[in-house]
């Protein structure tokens, strides 16, 4: 939360929904500030070597408390990467591919960033959400390589509530919803997450992944973008995200203080069940996607009349509620609730929704 810099009148705390980017937790941010300026425990973090053995243990600590959250069995690989998840659009079918063919579950804006990618270097074959359970071609001809998923289209608002039972190799794009649910490894035998959203800054990527997929990667596959490389050189190809690293640990420690994994999925249950609950009981608003498929992390919905929505952005930034515009190529509202998001973000958000209503507001402008 921060104050407004506004100078006349009262001061509103000042709360971000972006969907883009989250918070992190107060106590996180100061032990991250702490770490930039340096002192007893050793140099600023932000020119901490990556051959040091300070980042090898920090790294080494990182994902064993990864491990130890998602309960990931040692035939996962975890590692630490750049370039986002867009660079996963294309190391995932670089490195799984091998001249076959792919499944892309298209469920949203991302999943078809996804397919679009990977269409680059192979056949990849885009398949409805509500079909894969029965879809014929899992078993006419030579099986896919894999199936591509994104279990929280970021920009739709729509969440796969379980991972489908597919018969070959799943990867899952977990950007907007790594360590807010568990994962059932039995089913996903790769994920990948940038953790700028519920998990530290952006720079990092963590891809986990089943060691059999390990050493198919297209001949041309990009070093850095080798899983197998990757994985026999610890993450360490090139410089890793060092900062975003130090980051993520802190986040990580603080998920485990709160209570795990399985804390951070009632929290996303119980706010956006909040949210959802606030805008079906407000006539001057309109959740649009199914409940069954409702995101737990960036519910979006629409003003009952959508010439209002600049006035509600309008009185909500007014309310101190800033970012709850929709994705640019979907338009209307998004409230995206990441692990980091205070619980005064969410009542402030709730409150504003219970009392929103665009004719007495305009009014009463
Ligand atoms: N996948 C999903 C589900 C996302 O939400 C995003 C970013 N919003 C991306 C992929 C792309 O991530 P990046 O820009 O970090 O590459």
């Amino acid at each position: 939360m921060a104050p407004s810099s506004s100078t006349d009148g009262p001061q509103v705390p000042r709360h971000s929904f972006a969907a883009a980017a989250g918070p992190l937790p107060d106590p996180v941010a100061r032990q991250v500030a702490a770490a930039c300026r340096g002192g007893a425990e050793g140099p600023s973090i932000l020119g901490l070597s990556f051959v040091s053995e300070r980042y090898k243990t920090l790294q080494r600590d990182t994902e064993a408390a990864l491990r130890r959250l998602l309960g990931i069995p040692e035939v996962f690989r975890v590692l630490f990467l750049s370039g986002g998840a867009t660079a996963q659009f294309a190391a995932v079918p670089l490195n799984l591919l091998a001249g076959g063919r792919a499944v892309y579950v298209e469920s949203g804006h991302w999943s078809r960033r996804a397919r679009e990618e990977a269409g680059r270097y192979g056949v990849a074959i885009a398949l409805a959400a509500d079909v894969v359970a029965e879809w014929a071609g899992w078993r006419a001809g030579p099986p896919p390589a894999y199936c591509h998923l994104t279990s929280n289209e970021t920009a739709d608002g729509v969440q796969f509530s379980d991972y489908p039972a597919v018969p070959v190799p799943l990867a899952v794009d977990m950007t907007s919803d790594f360590l807010t649910r568990r994962i059932d490894f039995d089913r996903v035998a790769l994920a990948y997450a940038g953790t700028q959203k519920s998990i530290g800054v952006s720079g990092l990527t963590l891809v986990i992944v089943r060691e059999d997929l390990l050493g198919r990667a297209l001949p041309a596959t990009p070093r850095v973008l080798d899983y197998a490389r990757q994985a026999e050189c610890d993450s360490r190809v090139n410089t890793p995200p060092v900062f975003a690293v130090f980051v993520l640990k802190a986040m990580l420690d603080w998920i485990e203080a709160q209570g795990g994994v399985s804390a951070m999925a009632d929290n996303a249950r119980r706010r956006s069940g909040a949210v959802y609950w606030a805008v079906d009981d407000n006539p001057a608003l309109r959740a649009f996607v199914p409940p069954e498929r409702r995101s737990r992390i960036n519910p979006c919905f629409h003003l009952a009349d959508p010439g209002d929505t600049a006035h509600f952005l309008a009185a909500a930034a007014a309310a101190g509620l800033d970012d709850l515009q929709g994705h640019p190529a979907l338009g209307g509202i998004r409230a995206s609730l990441y692990n980091g998001l205070s619980e005064a973000a969410v009542t402030a958000l709730v409150g504003f929704l219970d009392a929103y209503a665009p004719r007495v507001s305009a009014r009463a402008a």
